[in-house]
């Protein structure tokens, strides 16, 4: 039995290791288009490797994986979370789960991580062919043929009776046109997790602040979220940031990156309750200056310019503060309008949204549903997450699926392919 994986990531080791170990005697062999394997896992994380999360504060899905929730709930029963983190506790990678909930490696390397999956591969007999790029894959008989671009590798010419793609994300659509021909929906790829260019030099000359318990939306969409927001030379980034990017990757793709971004610095869209708590701090603040008594949640140069978006003198006394001026200030601090121009391309576009269809899968084996015997794995398909571990996990998991997809396409008995 031969079987091929295309992509040597994440997704197509952990893929090869296990079909390896329900298929022992089958060939399993990953087809790789660059010179090295895993090459994201040890970029990932900071070279830290973020390879999962613990989900704890997690009540929905669709929070964390905006594509994909769905059908991960249901294959998170077989394989998830914990069961990743047993998973390299038991082949040698002890494990940190962080106050975040964020896991890493104890080593705080992603060596770790390649060390273990490129090990377990090698001492369970799966081969490795680097730099033989697949361009296309398709049918010959009752197996499958590769079309490669490739170095020398025998290997690439044989018939394989099962085939795997884990090639990752596409940002361009790379390899989509194939499986498109194949009978396979392919939903548009748009980048995923990027920062948010704002031209507003009072705003970026605050660079490096942080506000710490920010709220982000889109004007207009049911897009938010909350978190920490940090600005930038070129607009705003952090977890608020990249969370919003993430849920609203295809409405901002649609919208070339354009659109009017609303920032509330208290964390909250209700202007009433800010006007509240800032009429409490005018009467406890007494006859103080304005520019020096702030909401302890704001650093006082993001105070000062808040203030200055609310045509507030930092000079003038709290006392001195009219119910407009208040509610004025107050709406700053729940919702201060930029025009976001364009997002940030440079190291932070970190998913690819988009991909093959999960309606061309079957939900339990991940397997095509136009061409039995092909298989799915990784960001390759429309599953993707926020930041925090849930992209790898997604890789564990749909990996753990389709190797066993394999293994029971292969051990049934003639299935009329
Ligand atoms: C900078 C960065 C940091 C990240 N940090 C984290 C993190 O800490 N935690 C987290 O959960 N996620 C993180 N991610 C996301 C995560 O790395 C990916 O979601 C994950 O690696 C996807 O795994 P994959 O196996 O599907 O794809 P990949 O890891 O991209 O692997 C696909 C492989 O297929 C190969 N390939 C592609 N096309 C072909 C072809 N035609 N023929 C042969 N080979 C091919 C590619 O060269 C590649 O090696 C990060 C991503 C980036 C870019």
């Amino acid at each position: 039995m031969n079987i091929a994986i295309v992509g040597g990531g994440a997704a197509g080791f952990f893929l090869a290791i296990r079909v390896k170990e329900l298929l022992p005697s089958a060939r399993v062999i990953v087809f790789e288009r660059s010179g090295g394997v895993l090459s994201k896992v040890r970029i990932s994380g900071g070279g830290r490797c973020n390879l999962t999360h613990s989900f704890a504060h997690v009540s929905d899905l669709s929070q964390v994986y905006p594509r994909g929730a769905r059908l991960l709930k249901r294959l998170f029963r077989s394989f998830d979370h914990r069961a990743a983190y047993a998973w390299f506790e038991a082949h040698g990678v002890p494990l940190v789960t962080q106050e975040d909930g964020c896991v890493f490696p104890r080593s705080q390397s992603s060596e770790s991580v390649i060390f273990c999956l490129t090990h377990h591969a090698r001492m369970l007999g799966v081969e490795v062919c680097t730099g033989v790029k697949v361009k296309e894959v398709f049918r010959s008989g009752n197996g499958f043929r590769l079309d490669t671009l490739s170095a020398d590798c025998p290997a690439a010419s044989e018939t394989f009776d099962a085939v795997a793609l884990t090639t990752g994300g596409a940002p361009r659509g790379e390899g989509h046109d194939f499986l498109a021909r194949l009978g396979h929906e392919i939903e548009p790829p748009c980048p995923s997790l990027f920062t948010f260019n704002i031209d507003h030099k009072p705003l970026t000359a605050l660079t490096g602040i942080v506000a710490e318990k920010a709220q982000t939306a889109f004007a207009g969409t049911k897009f938010r979220t909350d978190g920490a927001l940090l600005i930038t030379h070129w607009g705003v980034s952090g977890p608020a940031v990249l969370k919003l990017s993430a849920h609203a990757a295809r409405y901002l793709c649609e919208h070339n990156y354009r659109a009017p971004l609303l920032i509330s610095w208290s964390g909250t869209n209700n202007a009433e309750n800010v006007a509240a708590e800032l009429a409490a701090l005018q009467r406890s603040a007494g006859s103080r200056l304005v520019g020096n008594v702030r909401p302890e949640y704001l650093q006082t140069r993001l105070w000062h310019y808040l203030l200055s978006r609310a045509e507030l003198s930092p000079e003038k006394r709290w006392s001195e503060v009219g119910r407009k001026s208040l509610n004025r200030l107050a709406n700053v601090l729940t919702a201060d309008t930029y025009a976001m121009v364009g997002r940030g391309t440079y190291k932070d576009e970190f998913v690819t949204c988009g991909g093959v269809s999960l309606s061309s899968v079957d939900a339990s084996t991940l397997e095509s549903r136009s061409v039995p015997g092909l298989f799915f794995a990784g960001e390759i398909l429309d599953i993707d997450g926020v930041t925090g571990g849930f992209n790898l996990t997604a890789a564990w998991t749909t990996a753990h699926t389709a190797a066993e997809g394999i293994a029971r396409r292969l051990s049934a008995p003639n299935d009329g392919r």
